[in-house]
């Protein structure tokens, strides 16, 4: 399917000079959104997984209903103070700002094996911070999965070995 032509593309936000790629329009059609979803389910059918996680907001859109194609649990990996019990925290740059992530410490057992799922890989710092917290509470990140990836911005550079796959990129 072309995801693509389903993405809406968006100059100066949120600052001038980015050009936004808005998931909204393809989210909003039920057939191509399930396909998605449905497509990155059957590219991880050979890779082994326990659970997924997901950065807030977006990562969960993608997250969350590619753990229920799988069978998995999810994580949500979120913005500091959203969490209600024991986190532990990690600074990030983004493209186009800075922030903090947070995990709870017992989301995780040891050595459990990890996909992370986001819609857009960009610079890369938002899950480079994301193996960070996850490698410290003992999971093994095995792969990162995205709707889009700026091959521009060449974030995945920052990823390591892992598998990375991503239905578009720009
Ligand atoms: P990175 O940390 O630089 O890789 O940026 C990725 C994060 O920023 C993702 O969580 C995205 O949701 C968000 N993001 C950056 N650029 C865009 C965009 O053009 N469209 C949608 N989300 C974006």
């Amino acid at each position: 399917m072309d995801f693509k032509s389903y993405i809406r593309e968006i100059n100066d936000f949120p600052v001038p000079g980015i050009s936004f790629k808005d998931i909204t329009t393809l989210l909003q059609n039920g057939a191509v959104y399930k396909e998605a979803i449905n497509e990155m389910a059957r590219r991880l059918k050979e890779v082994e997984i326990d659970c997924i996680a997901g950065p807030e907001a977006r990562g969960f859109v993608i997250g969350a209903p590619l753990a229920y194609a799988l069978g998995v649990g999810f994580i949500p990996i979120r913005k500091s103070g959203k969490l209600p019990g024991e986190t532990i925290e990690a600074d990030y740059a983004l493209e186009y700002g800075k922030d903090k992530l947070a995990m709870h410490k017992d989301a995780i057992k040891l050595g459990q094996k990890v996909l992370i799922a986001d819609d857009l890989l960009a610079t890369g710092g938002t899950i480079a911070t994301s193996i960070n917290l996850i490698e410290q509470l003992g999971g093994e990140v095995v792969g990162a999965t995205f709707l889009i990836e700026l091959l521009e911005l060449r974030g995945r550079d920052k990823l390591g070995s892992i598998d990375i796959i991503s239905l578009v990129t720009y």
